[in-house]
């Protein structure tokens, strides 16, 4: 029982093992420091309770993780992905688009 234990590691949530990934280094002595919590702010907007790991340094401190910009769209908002199309149509082109919605409708 007590062997089993020590084989399972914990149980990480997919987000917790993506945080592993990330390297916070410490501002005051540039060692790395372990995210100890995370606090989800706003759905783009999280704070990260970070400590440092030398010993003799000691700083705990929270950082703060924004979502910047997307790269490739999510595929699960199909509506948003179409109406984001939709608004760089010229003007001129939109009539083009409707007649050709028309013909393969
Ligand atoms: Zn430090």
């Amino acid at each position: 029982m007590r062997h089993k234990k020590l084989k399972s590691g914990g149980h990480l949530s997919p987000g917790a093992i993506n945080m592993r990934v990330m390297k916070i280094q410490c501002p005051e002595c540039g060692e790395n420091a372990i995210i100890k919590k995370t606090a989800r702010k706003h759905r783009e907007l999280s704070d990260l309770y970070c400590a440092c790991t030398d010993v003799e340094c000691g700083h705990t401190f929270v950082m703060n993780v924004t979502f910047s910009h997307t790269i490739s769209p999510s595929a699960k908002n199909k509506e948003k992905l179409l109406k984001s199309l939709v608004d760089n149509i010229q003007s001129d082109d939109r009539q083009i688009l409707l007649d050709l919605l028309q013909k393969s409708a």
